[in-house]
């Protein structure tokens, strides 16, 4: 179990605990200024890349002080795990309301609106967490990407979600000051800034999922198209046998590659069985 789910899931999965969605946390109003800072104030993509270049040019001493002080902040603040599809609808299962928005990542990065991120709620309409990003909406200073939101239903926010994972996107979940989770998205790791930041930059933005994929040989038939999809790089091919594996040290659990595996070759296990995994998070 990751560190969340001894804190704030009680020993279980922390982000399928029904009161770490409750509007009762946004009663805190340090947490509501928070989340009204944090979606009203977005850098600039030009902000951004001068700060991964800064970090990236930083001497090994002062990326290490850097990390672990940026980690225990972001821990507090907004922090993610990476979920597979079946962990989502569980989640789709429980809240009542589930609005679909542009991604600010891509926004920043693309220029352009891709909606792939969801807001999510125990209230029908969508509770304080739906009242403050209105809020943030109605704001005519906030990111156009910001001003465009749909409801959606359970069914259709299921169907987007795995429509999603066939366009190889891993699911996370996301924390608005810590436990309070407000949001799903669908990341890569060339355009979404804390999936780039913890694959490309080893600076941790989110767990790995509760779970490793794991190959059957005996299924396998070695196309490989497994490899095409993992953002983590964990699947290598082994000419010898014509087989791909996955490298448990390496893999985020998201469980993308099954998605696309036609022969039915990959399932996910729970990470604490595997001893290289078990304490990777
Ligand atoms: S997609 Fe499936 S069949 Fe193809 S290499 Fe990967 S595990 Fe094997
Ligand atoms: S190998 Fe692991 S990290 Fe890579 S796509 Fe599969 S489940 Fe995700």
């Amino acid at each position: 179990m990751c560190e969340f789910c001894h804190k704030h899931g009680e020993g279980k999965k922390w982000y399928l605990e029904a009161k770490n969605y409750s509007d009762d946390l946004l009663s805190d109003l340090n947490r509501s200024k928070f989340i009204e800072q944090f979606f009203s104030h977005v850098p600039s993509a030009g902000d951004l890349s001068r700060a991964e270049e800064k970090l990236e040019n930083s001497p090994p001493l002062i990326r290490g002080i850097v990390k672990r002080l940026a980690l225990r902040k972001q821990k507090k603040v907004h922090y993610g795990q990476v979920l597979p599809v079946e962990d989502v609808e569980r989640i789709l299962e429980f809240v009542n309301s589930v609005v679909r928005i542009s991604c600010i990542c891509r926004y920043l990065n693309l220029g352009k609106e891709k909606r792939y991120c969801y807001g999510i709620s125990l209230s029908p309409d969508g509770g304080k967490f739906g009242e403050l990003l209105r809020n943030v909406a109605a704001n005519p200073s906030a990111p156009p990407a910001f001003k465009h939101s749909e409801k959606l239903s359970k069914e259709e926010a299921i169907a987007a979600f795995r429509s999603h994972e066939h366009e190889g996107l891993c699911h996370t979940v996301w924390t608005f000051n810590t436990p309070f989770i407000g949001g799903l998205c669908n990341c890569d790791r060339s355009d979404c800034l804390a999936m780039r930041y913890t694959v490309t930059h080893d600076f941790p933005m989110m767990f790995r999922a509760e779970y490793v994929g794991a190959v059957d040989p005996d299924l396998c038939s070695g196309c490989r198209e497994c490899m095409r999809v993992c953002q983590f790089g964990a699947i290598s091919y082994s000419p010898s046998d014509k087989k791909t594996r996955i490298d448990a040290k390496h893999c985020y659990g998201c469980g993308v590659c099954r998605a696309l595996c036609k022969k039915d070759a990959i399932r996910l296990v729970d990470r604490m069985s595997v001893p290289f995994a078990a304490k990777r998070w």
